[in-house]
């Protein structure tokens, strides 16, 4: 039996993913176009991109169904494929790690406005397909607001995920003092949230200024108030718009400096958010095995179990 995340992730910390989304631009999707959609037409594309980061070292990968739910597909008149967009973005991660082992998390977004009813059904048929495709875990990312999270934790238990992971997207305040979602949650109040209502790790991802310093500073918050494995995964900094395209300025080498702080400060599976590329994947596993062998602790160790027989 394959170990449980939420599990392995005790035993030593493992290495998540970059962006998909400015990876796809990368690779021809044209902007306001509808990425997920691909898992479908261009599905080899996206499976060169996730195969990129496996080859730099990622342990988890996270699907390409940001925006698969019904709702967000719905704005492309896709809606009709939901199940489908799910179900192959579980199976294209699932066929980049190669026989490897290794993590899927099947990706859900944010919503926004819409009833609650409305999030409810979308949150249930997006989870159901991911699980049913085999996701070893369902992360429901950029939240901002407790409600929608809850709706997702519970749509993501009635599925019978196995792990369940909230990730929040934070915002530093004007005066640089602290940093809260833009519904005004503090990550205390989300941790202790989330473990009410049985997510499996508590995570945040994304946000405005949250560079791997301020990461570091969610994951002590996190753990002030909750035993729960922790996961990050900022952005390669700050968003710049250059000839009309967002361009984002962490180098690889100016990320990975924050790194051994995140470890050390205790998060459980770091990756990295918008702007970031398996360069900087690689300069991470770098550095995150240099921290485990310095630690005695053995990258594969957690594995063994599931490989004998
Ligand atoms: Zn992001």
């Amino acid at each position: 039996m394959k170990r449980l995340l939420q599990d392995a992730i005790r035993e030593r910390p493992l290495l998540g993913d970059g962006a998909m989304g400015t990876q796809l631009m990368i690779a021809g999707l044209e902007q306001g176009n509808c990425g997920e959609a691909w898992n479908l037409t261009h599905p080899e594309r996206v499976l060169a991109i996730q195969r990129r980061y496996v080859e730099a070292g990622s342990d988890c990968l996270i699907t390409n169904t940001f925006g698969g739910s019904r709702i967000m597909l719905n704005r492309h008149s896709e809606a009709n494929h939901a199940v489908e967009v799910n179900r192959a973005g579980v199976e294209i991660a699932r066929q980049a790690f190669d026989e490897k082992d290794g993590y899927v998390l099947g990706d859900i977004g944010p919503f926004g406005d819409f009833t609650e009813a409305q999030v409810r059904s979308a949150f249930e048929e997006q989870a159901a397909a991911l699980v049913d495709a085999g996701a070893d875990a369902i992360i429901i990312e950029t939240q901002t607001s407790l409600e929608e999270l809850l709706i997702g934790i519970q749509a993501s238990k009635a599925a019978g995920a196995q792990c369940i992971i909230g990730s929040m997207a934070y915002d530093v305040t004007l005066d640089g003092s602290t940093f809260r979602t833009m519904m005004g949650i503090e990550p205390e109040r989300a941790a202790e949230f989330m473990e009410e209502h049985g997510a499996h790790i508590v995570a945040l991802n994304c946000g405005t200024g949250m560079e791997m310093e301020r990461a570091r500073d969610a994951v002590e918050r996190y753990r002030n108030v909750t035993s729960l494995p922790v996961m990050v995964q900022p952005n390669a900094g700050k968003p710049q718009l250059i000839n009309m395209k967002v361009v984002y300025d962490e180098t690889p080498e100016q990320m990975v400096k924050g790194l051994i702080p995140l470890l050390r400060a205790g998060a459980n599976i770091v990756g990295s958010c918008c702007g970031s590329t398996p360069e900087h994947i690689r300069a991470f596993r770098k550095v995150m095995d240099e921290f485990l062998e310095s630690q005695g602790i053995d990258r594969k160790g957690g594995q063994h179990e599931s490989q004998t027989l």
